[in-house]
């Protein structure tokens, strides 16, 4: 075990992914630490290792309270006060804010900051159908993920205009006529990018099915070995060959263009994960599928 801890799992060191066009990078492994950082929408979804990376991101969504997806976020906080950065908004499930700001406080306490106001992150709560409006453009919605605690998931969506359909094969002059005129001529859609869950089981799925319609679906899958096949669940987590089975029984609704497999346990070689995960996709998968090791 000390053997694969020093030669595999480097938190601070984030791992580049492409999914469906977009940029990832992150880290993710059960028990150690979980981060993923979109550059692009300058987000941070958990922060259980701050790398130097994530310092510049703005926007950080805690999905739950676990040390391995939670203990960086102070430490993102006080970097970007040193380097007089604007704090960060730090969005975190509504039941966390009161622990989260004890915390704080008591980090506080111990660095001789008593009674500083400006030392405690502003958190920013969220509930579990919640919309946070990050800019004209992006949307993140939030749903409720089964794991041991209580834990919440994520969706980024794009906000899209089209014109309404009564308006098609309407000439662009007349068009910018009505606009002028204060005619709504467009509909606003919104385009399900990302979906980030934190740890899980497969209830959260079941429940959850508009998880499977975003075009890149970031998921754990904990377990990959047979003979660990019944642990998952009690221990709040899935397993490969449970999210492969419920795909397959549902191919048609897997509207996603990559699935992000993450959160590995540290007991498994790179080596390992790759060759299970190659062995177990289904055929209809092969293309979408990529792991985050
Ligand atoms: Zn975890
Ligand atoms: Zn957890």
């Amino acid at each position: 075990m000390t053997d694969s801890l020093d030669m595999l799992h480097r938190p601070s060191c984030p791992i580049t992914l492409e999914a469906n066009g977009l940029e990832l990078q992150g880290f993710s492994i059960g028990g150690l630490a979980t981060y993923l950082m979109v550059p692009e929408w300058k987000i941070c979804f958990d922060i259980g290792e701050c790398p130097v990376e994530a310092v510049r991101l703005p926007y950080v969504f805690l999905t739950h309270s676990h040390g391995d997806h939670a203990r960086g976020l102070l430490r993102h906080f006080s970097l970007r006060r040193m380097l007089n950065m604007p704090q960060a908004e730090y969005f975190v499930p509504d039941f966390l804010v009161e622990p989260l700001r004890n915390l704080a406080q008591a980090w506080c306490d111990l660095e001789g900051h008593r009674n500083r106001p400006e030392y405690i992150p502003n958190f920013r709560p969220l509930s579990k159908r919640d919309t946070v409006e990050l800019n004209r453009q992006l949307r993140v919605a939030t749903f409720p993920v089964d794991h041991r605690v209580r834990s919440l998931g994520f969706t980024v969506q794009e906000v899209r205009k089209k014109l309404k359909p009564e308006f098609h094969g309407t000439a662009g002059h007349q068009l910018g006529a009505l606009k002028r005129q204060g005619v709504e001529i467009e509909i606003e859609t919104l385009q399900p990018r990302l979906t980030f869950i934190g740890d899980t089981t497969l209830r959260t799925l079941e429940r959850e099915p508009h998880c499977l319609d975003s075009e890149v679906l970031v998921i754990e899958t904990t377990f990959i070995l047979q003979e660990d096949l019944e642990m998952a669940a009690p221990k709040g987590h899935l397993h490969l060959f449970e999210l492969f089975d419920f795909l397959s029984a549902n191919p048609e609704s897997c509207k996603f263009n990559a699935l992000v497999l993450k959160h590995f346990s540290m007991k498994y070689t790179k080596a390992q994960i790759e060759a299970v995960v190659r062995k177990k996709t289904p055929e209809f998968l092969k293309d979408r599928v990529k792991i985050l090791v």
